[in-house]
This record gives C-alpha cells, sequence and structure tokens, in this order.
C-alpha cells in the first residue's frame, strides 16, 4: 500500500504501519541514525520489536540533508505504478482525477479521457455539471459508465435533509451518470437555502441520513466529506451507519496536513488533494526547487506536485482547461520522487493554504 514514503513499511510491534510524521517519540531527528538503529535493531537477535522496520516518513523536520544509505537515493520502486486505490467496500478509485472547478470547456473532458482520466470530481456549486455532462455523454453512451468513477458534492445550503436529495438527483442527472460513485459533503457547514447564514436545525445526523438513504437506493456508491477535520471525521465515524471512505482537502507540499492524512488511513478514510497545483497561483508551480526537481527528472513541475501527493497514497483532482496540462498531468505514473527529492519537497511545508473562508475556522 501506498503510503507517504518511498518504500513499503515493516513494521513489527507496537507501531502503526503509517509514518506520515516523525513521531514525538523518536530519539532522534536524524533520519540516518534512526534508518541505522533500526537495520541494527533488527539485526540483533531478540532486538527490541518497536524497533524493527523500515523508517518511511516524511525528512524529520529540520533535516535537509539526504539519507546516507544508498538505497535510499535509488529511483523508489513502491507503488510506482499504483493509479487505484481500493476503497473500503470495494470501490475501485483511479488516484488522478480532473477537477472541474471553473472548467468551462466540453474539449477538456474530451481530452482527459483520452488521456486516461477516469475520476471526475464535481460539484453542485460549480454551476457547470451539464457541461461535464455533456464532455462524459459519448463516452457513457458506449457503455462505458462502468470505468468511470465520478464524485459530486452538495453545496452548505443543501444540508435540508430534502434539499441534500434534491441535490445529488439534480447532480446526477445534470451529470448524465446515473449513479455517483461518490458525494461529499462539501463543508462542514449548514447553511439556510440560498443564504450563507448557518441554519442549527440542520444536524450533520439529518444530512447524513439523507445521504444514507440515497447509496440504499442505488443512487450513490460511496459517501464521504471534505475540509472536515479529524475531530469531525471522529465524531461521523462514531454513529455513522455508513462510514465515510474519503475526506477532500487541500494537500501540496506547502500544507501537507500529514496529522490528518495519516489519523484518516488509519480511520478508513482516503485523501484526496484538491488545489494540488497551488489554485491558479504561481506560488507553488513557480517554486525554485519544484522547477529544480522537475529540471533533473525530466518532467513539468506539475508532475512533480502531483506525483508528491501519489506516492503517499494520496489522489490528486487538478483541474486543467489546456489541452496540454491536461495529458501532462495524466502522466505520473511513470516515475518516482527519491526519498532525497520527496524531502526537497517536504522541506518546503510553510502552512500556506490557497483556499481560504471566511466563514470557517480550521480544527486540527
Ligand atoms: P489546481 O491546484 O488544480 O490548479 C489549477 C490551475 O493549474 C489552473 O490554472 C490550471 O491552468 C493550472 N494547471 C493545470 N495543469 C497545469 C500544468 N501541467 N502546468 C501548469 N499549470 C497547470 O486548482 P483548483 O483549486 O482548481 O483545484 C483542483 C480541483 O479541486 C478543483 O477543480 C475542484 O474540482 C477541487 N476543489 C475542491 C475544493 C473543495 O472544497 N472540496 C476546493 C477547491 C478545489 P489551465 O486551467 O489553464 O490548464
Amino acid at each position: 500500500m501506498a503510503n507517504d514514503g518511498s518504500r513499503p513499511v515493516e513494521w513489527a510491534g507496537q507501531a502503526f504501519s503509517y509514518l506520515l510524521h516523525h513521531p514525538k517519540n523518536m530519539e532522534s531527528q536524524s533520519y540516518a541514525q534512526a534508518a541505522h538503529r533500526s537495520v541494527q535493531a533488527s539485526a540483533a537477535p531478540g532486538g527490541r520489536s518497536t524497533a524493527r522496520g523500515v523508517w518511511d516518513g516524511p525528512a524529520p523536520q529540520g533535516s535537509s540533508a539526504p539519507p546516507t544509505h544508498a538505497e535510499d537515493m535509488a529511483p523508489t520502486p513502491a507503488d510506482s505504478q499504483q493509479s487505484t486505490v481500493t476503497l473500503p467496500g470495494g470501490s475501485v478509485m483511479p488516484l488522478l482525477g480532473i477537477g472541474t472547478y471553473k472548467l468551462d470547456s466540453v474539449e477538456a473532458l474530451h481530452t482527459a479521457l483520452d488521456a486516461g482520466y477516469r475520476h471526475v470530481d464535481c460539484a453542485s456549486v460549480y454551476k457547470n455539471q451539464e457541461l461535464v455532462g455533456k464532455g462524459l455523454a459519448d463516452f457513457i453512451k458506449e457503455g462505458r459508465r462502468g470505468e468511470l468513477f465520478i464524485t459530486t458534492k452538495i453545496w452548505n445550503d443543501e444540508h435540508a435533509p430534502e434539499d441534500a436529495r434534491r441535490s445529488v438527483l439534480q447532480s446526477i442527472a445534470e451529470l448524465g451518470c446515473q449513479y455517483a460513485d461518490l458525494v461529499l459533503i462539501h463543508w462542514p457547514h449548514a447553511w439556510k437555502a440560498g443564504t450563507e447564514e448557518e441554519d442549527p436545525s440542520v444536524t450533520l445526523q439529518d444530512t447524513w441520513g439523507a445521504l444514507e438513504r440515497l447509496v440504499d437506493e442505488g443512487h450513490v456508491r460511496n459517501l464521504g466529506v471534505s475540509n472536515f477535520s479529524l475531530g469531525q471525521i471522529e465524531d461521523l465515524l462514531s454513529w455513522a451507519r455508513i462510514k465515510p471512505v474519503v475526506n477532500q482537502v487541500e494537500l501540496h507540499p506547502f500544507l501537507p496536513q500529514r496529522k490528518l492524512v495519516g489519523g484518516m488511513l488509519r480511520k478508513g478514510l482516503r485523501a484526496i488533494a484538491y488545489s494540488p497545483l497551488g489554485h491558479s497561483k504561481t506560488d507553488l508551480l513557480g517554486h525554485p526547487v519544484v522547477e529544480e526537481l522537475a529540471k533533473e527528472l525530466d518532467v513539468v513541475p506539475a508532475q512533480v506536485l502531483l506525483r508528491w501527493n501519489v506516492q503517499r497514497g494520496v489522489g490528486v483532482i487538478p483541474k486543467a482547461g489546456s489541452a496540454g496540462h491536461v495529458r501532462e498531468n495524466a502522466d505520473i505514473f511513470s516515475f518516482s520522487l527519491t526519498y532525497a527529492q520527496k524531502a526537497k519537497l517536504d522541506a518546503l511545508e510553510n502552512g500556506k493554504r490557497f483556499v481560504n473562508s471566511s466563514w470557517h475556522n480550521w480544527e486540527d
């Protein structure tokens, strides 16, 4: 299974298998020392089981030096060809999808399907689902609906059970996709219809119950959330009859959210990265480290950024309107970042968010 690191983890004992961040109880802040000690411990007869395994997390904070093991410098074999993940329940989700926020060309969808995209990320609030539906129509008419993984989302003022139901059924009709593979609650906010005013009379239980009924009736295959914190996910998991399988959040090297992504994985949820290229800003795509790695790998900066996420098992849904960009972004499974290359990107973490809303306070 893919994870945040570059190599498979073979943990024995108490350690959990996704080391997405440097654990607080590690004695050393040095990758080289940690790796060295784990090799010694596993070689020693009777070595403590918690020390066995392969360090597979991102570079510890403050460490920019490349690891000293020769194997760490080699291209990473792990998961380089893995382009899908199986969700709890059995649906297969392609790790690469096309984002459709502000997408305004049917042609971009045709190019995406030709380039091999099978995952399409939509939302009622994007107000372009009929256009997206036009782009998918011929493919679906050919009897190939089953190859697609289509996501839609209910907007904040569609949380009342009858509104959630109407929204999802309307999205399915606009997209012409017969059923939705995944429906997400776009934000953890319930607003009164047609306003940006919180509606305390609508609970998450009400909304989720309406979505569960759509699954029961066969209109929807999987449920998930977006912009939820770990605490909100834990609450949802404690009472949901049908468990969420995805949380879609902003993820890129500036904002890796390791605690959230790792916590979600351990609870059975996959992360999908929105704005993986930096939301049409140049900060990330034009960052000198990203440009330098792109040159080194003979790819473009967008491919470096997308690869960084998929290599840790995170789905990506870059939006691209231009045919060239659509095609470039599809080619992220033919190369890997080495540990050292990934560590350079890990070191860019600065907590910067490109998507902020005045009405939302970020937790954890
Ligand atoms: P992205 O990070 O995907 O960036 C999109 C921008 O990158 C566009 O300007 C695009 O240009 C450009 N681009 C795409 N490919 C390349 C390339 N190869 N080289 C250079 N530039 C490139 O931003 P988004 O914010 O749109 O996020 C992606 C998707 O995530 C959205 O479309 C939406 O589906 C979802 N999303 C979900 C949110 C949520 O709350 N759940 C919030 C925000 C986004 P061009 O179009 O000209 O090709």
